[in-house]
């Protein structure tokens, strides 16, 4: 099985080039940021907060957490119910980022992701894929690019989505996500040793997605 991983701060293009590039490749795309906001939207729906670990641990136990396929597009499923739409907002981003330090909240949703990447050709996304869910991918790359250009697009993409918030918000928001996701003691945000780095500041979707599978042809083919 072919897999390449896909790690990177929010905001850096990581969803949208990913999918584009298991669509060119013919593989399934995983987004695993959806697994942890899956885990806070249960919280939150549960009255837990995102800051009792204890609780959030505790209600795991209750709870199933999966991924389906409607043709290419990935939805995750909170005990058999299609939550996909609800986990993209601004809180669920925030209690996302909390609940994913917690190391039982990690281990919880490790067999999921490495059973998807030992039954299909996958690109998968998000945090840790090279450094701990598959430190053996095929092709490890680094997406990155600036904070400012980052929480641009996260904003402009909420705003197309009908909601409403300020840019000013998502950017300190990011920030915090940012520091949050890369200090954190469990599987921080970092570069594998054997990481391509892909700097999409300066690059447009198409650019992007190029340099991806460039990246993937070398070892590939
Ligand atoms: O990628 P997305 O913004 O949907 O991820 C939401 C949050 O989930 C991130 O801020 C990060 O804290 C967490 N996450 C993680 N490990 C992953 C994917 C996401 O810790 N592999």
């Amino acid at each position: 099985m072919i897999s390449v991983a896909i790690d990177g701060p929010a905001g850096a293009g990581k969803s949208t080039v990913a999918r584009k590039v298991a669509a060119k490749k013919g593989y399934i795309y995983v987004d695993t940021g959806a697994l942890y906001r899956t885990v806070a939207y249960s919280a939150y729906i549960n009255g837990v907060s995102f800051d009792d670990n204890e609780k959030i641990v505790a209600h795991l136990d209750g709870i199933n957490v999966d991924i389906a396929y409607r043709g290419d597009e990935q939805r995750v499923l909170l005990n058999g119910e299609d939550v996909s739409d609800s986990i993209r907002t601004p809180i669920m981003s925030e209690g996302a980022s909390k609940v994913s330090a917690i190391p039982e909240v990690r281990a919880f949703l490790l067999g999921l992701q490495r059973k998807l990447a030992a039954e299909h050709n996958v690109v998968m996304d998000g945090r840790d894929i090279a450094t701990v869910v598959l430190p053996d991918a095929t092709v490890k790359i680094f997406l990155t690019a600036s904070a400012e250009l980052r929480a641009r697009r996260r904003y402009d993409e909420l705003i197309a989505k009908g909601q409403t918030v300020e840019y000013e918000d998502i950017y300190n928001d990011l920030l915090k996500r940012d520091h949050r996701d890369s200090t954190r003691e469990v599987a921080p945000l970092k570069p594998a040793e054997d990481s391509v780095l892909v700097d999409t500041s300066e690059l447009n979707f198409e650019e992007a997605v190029n340099a991806v599978c460039i990246v993937i042809d070398k070892t590939v083919g």
